[in-house]
């Protein structure tokens, strides 16, 4: 059976200096899961929709929730070496098992945990979150699978404490992590003190967001938004910051993850990441991690056709090879933008379109912007 050498734990410390990244707060250290998704290097593995909880913060989407379906960074998993190409994709240095509770479809989630730690080797970090109580044979079998960091969501204050305190002994990097509902100081402040006493390494605290299907329920409890700009739940983030300002000298390493840094740095970072690992060299990539290029849209489009026009273009214009592609899936020719600008003026054909396009580099290539160039004669 492999052994793998565990990751450093940030070890729990006293610390009473409240440091901030990006809008972010924390006392103590991060961790190492944190820092890594700080520099979009972790893959996202929702190993499934299925889970046991109720919460009514729940903000897994329609399309996931209660489904057992896997998907990776937002590209559904068909098998599980599905997993590890995103990975290489987009060089990845660790992954975050997420879900759905990831341990009730237990072999799964080790079915694409002991790939990537194959392939990448035993620095890949790995962190998996649970809201249930796992017993010691699972644990065993996730830590022998080389899962380095253990977070677990409290939604009742059962057994999962024993679980907790188990996995801290396995010398698993073991913290909690929960949604910091408005006004819950009192219930937070008690897990603070609860994992400080069994040796926990860190408490993360996620600004509340509204989504999809939380919506009705937080409607009910009459949250708002905090701004016309966010998602976030008004007053989640005075209730964590006066947790960590009532922690400080607890030992424990604790950290605020508010909703602006979710959206604006976290995704942006695994875009740009993404991005400039898969960029075709006619690609640019845009300082939010998309990919703008040119595009020539043919009318009735078929490889024949395409592939004769760019065989075409190659010669009449001199276009390096590299630089103008037939894309299949979409059925047109891609180029740079600065070609396919030159060709709308120089090349006009009945039935050609010119565009400048500016998409995703995730495997659905989601279309951000189209702009058409000047319309052929
Ligand atoms: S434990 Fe997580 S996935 Fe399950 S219902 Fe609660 S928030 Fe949703």
């Amino acid at each position: 059976m492999t052994t793998y050498v565990w990751f450093s734990c940030p070890p729990a410390s006293v610390s009473s200096m409240i440091k901030k990244v990006y809008s972010n707060r924390y006392l103590g250290t991060l961790p190492k899961g944190c820092k890594l998704c700080m520099k979009g290097a972790k893959l996202v593995v929702f190993v499934s929709g299925i889970c046991s909880k109720k919460c009514f913060y729940c903000p897994i989407s329609l399309k996931k929730k209660n489904k057992d379906r896997s998907w990776v960074n937002e590209r559904p998993v068909k098998k599980p070496s599905d997993v590890t190409h995103e990975a290489i994709r987009m060089s990845a240095l660790g992954a975050g098992m997420t879900g759905g509770d990831p341990d009730l479809s237990l072999e799964k989630t080790l079915g694409y945990m002991r790939p990537l730690k194959k392939e990448f080797g035993k620095k890949f970090h790995i962190h998996m979150y649970t809201s249930n109580a796992l017993d010691k044979e699972m644990l065993r079998k996730l830590k022998n699978a080389g899962l380095d960091e253990l977070r677990f969501h409290i939604t009742d204050n059962g057994e999962i404490w024993n679980s907790i305190k188990n996995s801290a002994e396995m010398d698993m990097c073991t913290g909690v992590e929960i949604p910091v509902i408005p006004g819950q100081h009192d219930r937070i402040l008690e897990i603070a003190r609860k994992l400080s006493g069994i040796e926990g390494s860190f408490l993360n605290l996620n600004e509340l967001e509204f989504s999809e299907t939380n919506l009705r329920e937080f409607k009910k409890r009459n949250f708002e938004l905090k701004s016309e700009t966010s998602y976030a739940v008004k007053g989640s983030e005075e209730t964590a910051l006066k947790i960590l300002a009532l922690c400080k000298n607890f030992k424990l390493n604790i950290y605020y993850c508010s909703s602006a840094y979710k959206d604006s740095v976290q995704l942006r970072k695994r875009l740009l990441r993404t991005a400039k690992n898969t960029a075709k060299d006619y690609e640019e990539v845009s300082e939010d991690g998309l990919l703008l290029k040119g595009v020539i849209a043919v009318e009735k489009p078929t490889l024949e056709k395409l592939s004769a026009l760019r065989k075409n273009l190659i010669k009449e214009f001199k276009i390096p090879e590299n630089l103008i592609t037939v894309d299949k899936e979409k059925m047109r020719l891609e180029t740079s933008v600065e070609i396919s600008e030159k060709l709308s003026e120089m090349y006009k054909k009945r039935g050609l379109k010119y565009f400048l396009v500016e998409e995703y580099p995730t495997s659905d290539r989601l279309e951000t912007d189209v702009v058409p160039l000047e319309v052929s004669e």
